[in-house]
C-alpha cells in the first residue's frame, strides 16, 4: 500500500516515472529515480542481487526503540485526569525507570516508541561520529566485514558514485503506513558534496526531497 502525501509536499516528490540516464554527470538533476531494469543495465544490478539484499535484509532484528529527546528518553502520559489544556502536553523526557508524569503525578505513562525501525547500519569507520568523511554512527557495523549482499550494494553504489567509496549504509524498515522518518540532513552531509543513494525494496513508499542550503550558497 503506497503511504498517502500531503498536498504541499507534492512538489518536492520524487516523481513515478523513472529519470532517463543522463549522457555525462548530471548537471541540473539534484536527483534521479533509477528503475530495477536500468539499474540492472547500468550497473549490472540484477533482481537476483536486490532479492539477495532484501532476504537479508528481511533478518535483520527488528527492534523498535524508544524515543529519544538529546540523551532522554521519551515517555507519554496515559492518565484520564491529565488536564487537556493547552501547554499541557502529555510527552515528557526521562532516564528512569519507572516516571512518573511529571505534569500531573500519575504513573500510567508508557515509553513513546520510534515510528521508524533502524535494522542496522554499515560504516567504513565504525564507532565514530563527527563531521569528517565517512564518520557517521557510533553503532555501526564495519563495512569490510558486512555480509555479502551489503558489500554488493556498496561496490555497485560506489561505481554510480564515480567510485569515490559509499561510506555508510543504513538499513530502515518501516512496518505499516504509520512509520516514516520526517525531513531530516544527516550531520555529516549538511552541505557538502555528498550524494545520498536510497535503495527501496517491498512496499512502495512515498519519499521527498528538498533544497536545505540555499543560505549557504549565497555566502
Ligand atoms: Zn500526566
Amino acid at each position: 500500500m503506497s503511504h498517502k502525501v500531503q498536498l504541499d509536499y507534492i512538489s518536492s516528490l520524487i516523481p513515478e516515472e523513472p529519470s532517463p540516464a543522463s549522457p555525462g554527470a548530471p548537471t541540473s538533476a539534484e536527483y534521479r529515480y533509477i528503475s530495477q531494469p536500468e539499474v540492472e543495465k547500468e550497473l549490472g544490478w540484477t533482481k537476483q542481487d536486490a532479492d539477495k539484499l532484501f532476504e537479508f535484509a528481511k533478518t535483520m532484528p527488528r527492534i523498535r526503540e524508544q524515543s529519544t529527546y538529546g540523551r532522554q528518553k521519551m515517555w507519554t502520559c496515559q492518565s484520564v485526569s491529565h488536564a487537556k489544556e493547552k501547554g499541557n502536553g502529555r510527552g515528557f523526557t526521562s532516564n528512569e525507570p519507572d516516571p512518573k508524569c511529571p505534569k500531573c503525578g500519575s504513573s500510567e505513562v508508557r515509553p513513546a516508541m520510534k515510528h521508524i525501525i533502524g535494522l542496522g547500519s554499515f560504516s567504513i569507520s565504525a564507532n565514530k561520529r563527527g563531521v569528517q568523511d565517512g564518520v557517521v554512527n557510533p553503532k555501526a557495523k564495519d563495512i569490510a566485514s558486512a555480509p555479502e549482499p551489503v558489500l554488493n550494494i556498496a561496490e555497485k553504489l560506489t561505481r554510480l558514485n564515480e567510485d569515490k567509496p559509499i561510506n555508510y549504509l543504513s538499513f530502515i524498515f518501516y512496518e505499516n503506513e504509520n512509520d516514516h522518518i520526517n525531513w531530516h540532513q544527516h550531520n555529516e552531509d549538511r552541505c557538502r558534496d555528498a550524494t545520498v543513494y536510497i535503495v527501496s525494496m517491498g512496499e512502495t513508499r512515498t519519499f521527498g526531497i528538498r533544497r536545505a542550503c540555499e543560505q549557504q550558497d549565497a555566502l
